[in-house]
């Protein structure tokens, strides 16, 4: 019997019940070809990213990143003014203050001895506890109830869902990608022999910022995510670290997260493309520390995500990039950053990025990026625990002959406050009154 994902909601802590685990994920009979391995500098932001007037080597010693002698200029619209940029650089300060951004290899070491917090080498390295000693490693007799504790210790540093998986050697990137220095990583024979658990876990982000979307506040909501996953992952790999084993704190980087996500029964792949948990939606970010300590997994789930975005399609009617494909899904490659042979609906990365970049906030050396984060606030899974929603996250797993109706009730009731995408058009015509 696999044991349960551990959950903090609202400062309680429990094991989520009432979810059945399955033998194996609900992807497995999705898959149409074998899948090749994720090279990760096809992501879009693995390409695109690269900080407005490009890196500079004063970097290293300012660790300002280079956005001119004025730094992004507040637009004289709302979400967009100076209390939202400020909100927005605050949120991402953990992240960019310790060198790690989205993961490891995406910014400078912060020194030669430090490189961040996903560092693989020195005193933050794998095998590394931070201190001048090596502990023993300690015995494990019974792995299911370390995994408990482990859990326990993944919720103290501020996980908000843990679960805990066999690395599929499928998810990790083929190769890795150093952002920074521009060249490929092979993981294969980098990582450390021994490796085989991941320790997955999600970060809530904050609920009323995110209704904020697609503006600098909600993109404030991300990026406290951002910092809060270096904060969380690398300390939980020195906590791994003190009982003797090896650890390694990832963000972004070194595997595919949704995945391993899914296999370790966080949540589901939703239309728009990332995790949707039961408890948060897809309101979460997603970090983990792969690792050698013998550990117990929690079985992947199946609460209705698939069948509910097939009715639902309304992350793709907001998104003002209209990068979420319509329709049924697909096992091609949409664009050069999709893979094929997975049944899902391929998002339009490059167009996201795209987005992101339009909708930022001008620098004397070009655009700051505002991250939008539409798709993830009108997603109807995207709402607080509460009895009214429990009912309707009860209704989607077993009646989901009415997931049309629920999805009215939530165009109904929970109206962005930004129209985007096709509904920003349709707002647009009825306020004309041609509609
Ligand atoms: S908005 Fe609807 S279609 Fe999009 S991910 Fe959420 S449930 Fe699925
Ligand atoms: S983040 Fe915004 S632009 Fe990107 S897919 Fe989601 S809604 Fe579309």
């Amino acid at each position: 019997m696999a044991k349960s994902v551990a959950v903090s909601v609202g400062g309680r802590y429990f094991r989520r019940k009432g979810l059945k685990t399955l033998s194996e994920p609900a992807y497995v009979k999705d898959i149409l070809q074998p899948l090749e391995r994720y090279a990760e500098k096809n992501n879009p932001l693995s390409r695109g990213y690269v900080p407005p007037g490009g890196w500079d080597e004063s970097l290293l010693k300012t660790l300002v990143p280079v956005i001119g002698a004025q730094g992004p200029l507040p637009r004289n619209e709302p979400g967009y003014g100076p209390i939202e940029l400020a909100q927005r650089i605050a949120g991402f300060h953990g992240a960019m203050a310790t060198n790690c951004h989205t993961g490891n290899w995406t910014r400078p070491p912060l020194s030669e001895d430090l490189g961040n917090f996903y560092d693989w080498e020195g005193r933050w390295g794998p095998g590394c506890a931070g201190l001048p000693w090596q502990p023993e490693k300690m015995p494990v007799d019974d792995p299911a109830a370390l995994t408990e504790i482990v859990q326990d210790t993944a919720l103290f540093l501020g996980a908000s869902l843990v679960g805990i998986t066999k690395i599929n050697p499928q998810w990790i990137f083929k190769p890795g990608w150093d952002r920074y220095g521009h060249h490929e990583i092979d993981l294969d024979a980098k990582l450390p022999a021994g490796i085989q658990y991941a320790v997955v876990m999600a970060i809530e982000t904050n609920y009323h910022f995110v209704r904020h979307a697609p503006t600098a506040k909600a993109s404030a909501a991300a990026g406290l995510g951002y910092s809060k996953m270096a904060l969380l992952s690398s300390s939980m790999a020195k906590f791994i670290a003190m009982l003797g084993y090896q650890a390694i704190a990832c963000g972004n980087d070194t595997t595919l997260s949704i995945p391993l996500a899914v296999d370790a029964g966080l949540g589901q792949l939703g239309r728009q493309g990332v995790l949707i948990t039961p408890e948060f939606g897809p309101r979460v970010r997603l970090c983990k520390v792969l690792t050698d300590l013998p550990l117990a997994p929690t079985g992947p789930i199946d609460f209705g995500v698939t069948e509910f975005c097939d009715a639902c399609a309304k992350c793709a009617d907001y998104c003002p990039a209209q990068a979420i494909q319509y329709g049924r899904r697909t096992a091609k490659a949409r664009t050069f950053s999709t893979s094929p042979g997975l049944l899902k609906w391929p998002l339009h990365g490059e167009l996201c990025l795209q987005y992101w970049y339009r909708n930022g906030a001008k620098t004397s050396k070009g655009m700051f990026h505002v991250d939008c984060y539409q798709c993830i606030n009108v997603c109807p899974f995207n709402k607080k625990a509460g009895i009214g929603h429990n009912l309707v996250r009860w209704t989607i797993r077993r009646l989901s002959f009415l997931n049309r109706l629920l999805k009215y009730g939530d165009d109904l009731f929970y109206k962005p406050m930004y129209p985007t995408g096709r509904m920003k058009k349709k707002a647009a015509r009825r306020a004309n009154g041609s509609a």
